[in-house]
């Protein structure tokens, strides 16, 4: 390969957006590798022989509060609106979920149920939302019964399954990314704009990469032999420097992913499985897009370790240990200065797509 003066290493979300400003705002030439055969990272998606949209890596539903963001990928895409609704399999049966005032009153007798729905809203406000842990902090009867409901049906088993541990040992916004809603809205995000690319994200991002100063390479790994100016790497930073302070952990998933010959599997996109079962979730992809076939696609989702060679890397692993690790590798990055580390994998954090896209834009507006 010849000398690029732009070198992305990831064709996912985050190498795709910085690709696409570096081709249409610099209008420098870039290459955007990835070791995959399709770009577009984890938010890979592709249309079956029924016409349905395959989430390939897990449901990918686009959400953001910022307007720029969803400006700026409205450029490459129109968008189907969609509401993420979930819904959990708790103690035999289905309740709305995150848990909400619907789902108290799906769990519990009438009289209970109201009792511990005014007691939530005089003490925390209508619309409010609230981690577990602090819930499970409040020194009163009623709320306790309910915290330990919660906690015991759908916390404990899930961070055992998800991530391997119970939910104090993992950093607390974990926990707040499923809140509980004093309300009856049963919208799994609150954001203001949200939706699924019209044509899935992959055309979106092959929209994004259409441009002549852009070379896509395929089956590509990173290799140290290339020669570059300067190198964006959206890859694992510990592999760049060769684990040399030892690993960053990940945890993994893998996907069962089942066709049915029956017109719908489940009434819901998602269905958690918090508590029984080894796997957390399925899915129905037929709902994303509100697919028309006599068949239908299900994927069930088995969490699992990470371990280099066997699967990949989807979740960083929030402690105060982890991020010790990886400030240990963010020094070493700042030694390399024509070198930059971006998107989840290169940055060790968990970012919802807007905020991979955000990251990016930022980073490339202050000028590279
Ligand atoms: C199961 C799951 C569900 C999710 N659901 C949502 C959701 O509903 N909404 C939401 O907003 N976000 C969701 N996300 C987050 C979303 O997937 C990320 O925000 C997004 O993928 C980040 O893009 P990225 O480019 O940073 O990383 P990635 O998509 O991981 O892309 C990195 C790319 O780099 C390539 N690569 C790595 N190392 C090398 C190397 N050495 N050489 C060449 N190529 C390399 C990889 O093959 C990969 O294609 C979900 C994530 C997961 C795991």
């Amino acid at each position: 390969m010849t000398k690029c003066k732009h070198l992305i290493v990831g064709a996912g979300l985050s190498g795709v957006t910085l690709a696409e400003r570096i081709a249409n705002v610099l209008k420098e030439p870039v290459t955007i590798i990835d070791s995959r055969n399709h770009i577009a990272g984890n938010c890979f998606d592709y249309f079956d022989n029924n016409s349905i949209c395959i989430h390939k890596y897990g449901p990918h539903i686009f959400h953001t509060s910022n307007k720029e963001v969803w400006d700026y990928l409205s450029n490459f895409t129109k968008w189907h609106p969609f509401f993420l609704k979930v819904r959990a399999y708790v103690d035999g049966k289905t309740v709305a979920f995150s848990f909400n005032l619907t789902s108290i009153k799906e769990s519990f007798p009438e009289q209970l149920a109201n009792n511990l729905i005014n007691k939530l809203i005089s003490v925390f406000g209508y619309g409010k939302r609230i981690s577990i842990l602090q819930l499970r902090s409040y020194k009163d009867a009623e709320l306790s019964f309910l915290a330990d409901y919660i906690y015991d049906k759908c916390f404990v088993n899930y961070y055992k399954k998800q991530w391997g541990c119970t939910p104090e040992e993992l950093d607390a916004s974990v926990a707040e990314r499923v809140p509980i809603t004093i309300s009856t809205c049963d919208d799994y995000f609150q954001d203001k704009y949200q939706g699924i690319p019209l044509n899935g994200y992959t055309k979106m991002m092959e929209k994004m990469l259409d441009n002549p100063n852009i070379t896509v390479k395929l089956n590509t790994p990173f290799d140290k032999s290339m020669e570059y100016e300067n190198l964006y790497y959206t890859g694992p930073i510990d592999e760049f420097f060769d684990f040399q302070f030892g690993q960053l952990p990940y945890r993994s998933l893998e996907f069962d992913i089942r066709e049915y010959d029956q017109e719908y599997f489940q009434n819901n996109v998602v269905v958690s499985y918090p508590d029984n079962y080894d796997f957390t979730r399925i899915c129905e992809h037929k709902y994303f897009l509100n697919n028309k076939s006599d068949k239908t696609v299900v994927s069930f989702e088995y969490p699992s370790e990470f371990v280099i060679g066997k699967n990949e890397r989807y979740y960083p692993i929030p402690r105060p240990e982890t991020k010790d690790l990886y400030n240990k590798y963010l020094d070493l990055a700042k030694q390399n200065p024509n070198v930059h580390f971006l998107g989840r994998l290169g940055d060790y954090k968990y970012y919802n797509m807007d905020a991979a896209v955000e990251r990016v834009l930022n980073f490339f507006n202050k000028g590279i």
